[in-house]
């Protein structure tokens, strides 16, 4: 969706290194690459495949799984194999925490068949042995071609850098106050920890970076910082976003703010699943964002009114479901048969005062009758109206317009 040329839009893409993992670009002028993680326990080899592959199918770009314990690292090849006999090459990343450079080191074949490392530098070992164990990892990585992620998290934060820079405000002319403080220590965390992993011999594009909040302002900050301060590959997200809509206005709004400034090569929607839910859907709200945003396309967008005190029938609704679930059901044939099908724009509207006027802005829009209008559903194709439908089954002709339209 081209914007009109007296808005300016988002800013320039920050400029980053571009890293491969696997065969995704991140950053460097890549499209904004869409990841998610699994929460299986790694080691239910067949499990994870279903859940990976569920994952891809939604339209998950990367997967990250966790890797906490023998029984994970050693499941991991098998899930590559697992993965591969499906034809699904979606790249893995291993999340590591604690014994991450022990697991590495121990399950060579888990540490070949990842294509990513992710690391948290205020985890990464245990007090004393942490510059080691972080060395370790990045040795590995370096040994396999593998790209690291550094991601730093304020639940988990490098707590003798925080002590460090908390002594040092405390004494300063100027002292900060305790969140400014913290935030800092997260950006440090960082970048001091890529540029240890530079002089170990990972070379920057080999590195992604990361530093997650669960607050909105404090990740914005954050995030703005990071990316003022180096040019390194930026994976964003909000972490311990929350359930439902909290956690998807929570992440949306930070997140939109940050991408609308040119920062982030690859996002992730951390949402808090509910119980027995479909993990696939911070795929689908992390595609929604960017496509809202206007910077990918990934399934035609279907625009629809709220409905109100003109819409006392449920026939409105019904049809702007039934058409949004017709086209995500019917998206991957589409795809292979119709290339650029992503870009459509449908309109179901509820009823003639922004029916007509929405549905021309669409490639295709139908128009209900509001309650105590003609009960006739006019059609437009292109800004022009096209047909009036009537009876029972609008819902059936007007789908079957929708494919028509795109056949054409
Ligand atoms: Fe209500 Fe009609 Fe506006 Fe929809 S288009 S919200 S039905 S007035």
């Amino acid at each position: 969706n081209p914007l009109p040329n007296d808005l300016a839009g988002p800013a320039a893409r920050h400029v980053t290194t571009q890293v491969m993992v696997g065969n995704v670009a991140v950053g460097g002028g890549a499209p904004i690459v869409v990841q998610s993680m699994t929460n299986t326990d790694t080691a239910d080899i067949a499990g994870t495949v279903e859940q990976v592959a569920a994952l891809t199918r939604a339209g998950s770009e990367l997967v990250r799984i966790t890797v906490d314990r023998e029984e994970a690292a050693a499941a991991v090849p098998h899930i590559r194999d697992g993965l591969r006999k499906r034809g699904i090459t979606t790249p893995l990343i291993g999340d590591f925490h604690y014994i991450g450079h022990k697991l590495l080191a121990d399950y060579p074949a888990c540490a070949e068949a990842l294509d990513k490392y992710r690391i948290n530098p205020g985890n990464v070992g245990f007090k004393n042995k942490r510059d080691s164990q972080f060395a370790d990892i990045v040795e590995i990585a370096i040994k396999n071609n593998k790209a690291v992620r550094i991601g730093a998290n304020w639940g988990s934060l490098d707590q003798e850098l925080l002590t460090k820079l908390m002594d040092e405000n405390a004494v300063s002319a100027k002292p900060r106050d305790v969140r400014a403080v913290t935030r800092e220590a997260m950006v440090q965390s960082a970048l001091l920890s890529a540029a240890r992993a530079e002089e170990i011999g990972l070379p920057k594009n080999k590195m992604v970076l990361s530093a997650k909040v669960s607050a909105v302002q404090d990740l914005i900050a954050v995030y703005q910082d990071l990316a003022s301060r180096s040019d390194y590959a930026i994976h964003l997200g909000l972490t311990e976003a929350g359930m439902g809509s909290k956690g998807i206005v929570a992440s949306s709004a930070a997140l939109g703010i940050l991408l609308q400034q040119g920062i982030g090569d690859t996002i992730r929607i951390s949402l808090t699943p509910e119980p027995g839910g479909d993990r696939s859907l911070e795929v689908q709200v992390a595609q929604e964002l960017l496509q809202t945003m206007g910077f990918r396309t990934f399934v035609p967008l279907v625009a629809a009114c709220p409905g109100c005190g003109r819409t006392t029938s449920t026939t409105f609704q019904e049809l702007a479901r039934s058409i949004q679930d017709f086209i995500r059901v019917e998206m991957p044939a589409w795809k292979t048969r119709y290339p650029g099908v992503e870009n459509l724009n449908v309109a179901v509207m509820g009823c003639i005062v922004n029916g007509p006027g929405e549905s021309k802005h669409a490639n295709i829009g139908i128009s209900l009758p509001g309650t105590g209008e003609t009960p006739a559903a006019p059609v437009f194709v292109d800004g022009q109206k096209f047909r009036t439908l009537r009876g029972a089954n609008i819902s059936g002709e007007f789908k079957a317009l929708v494919i028509d339209y795109i056949e054409q």
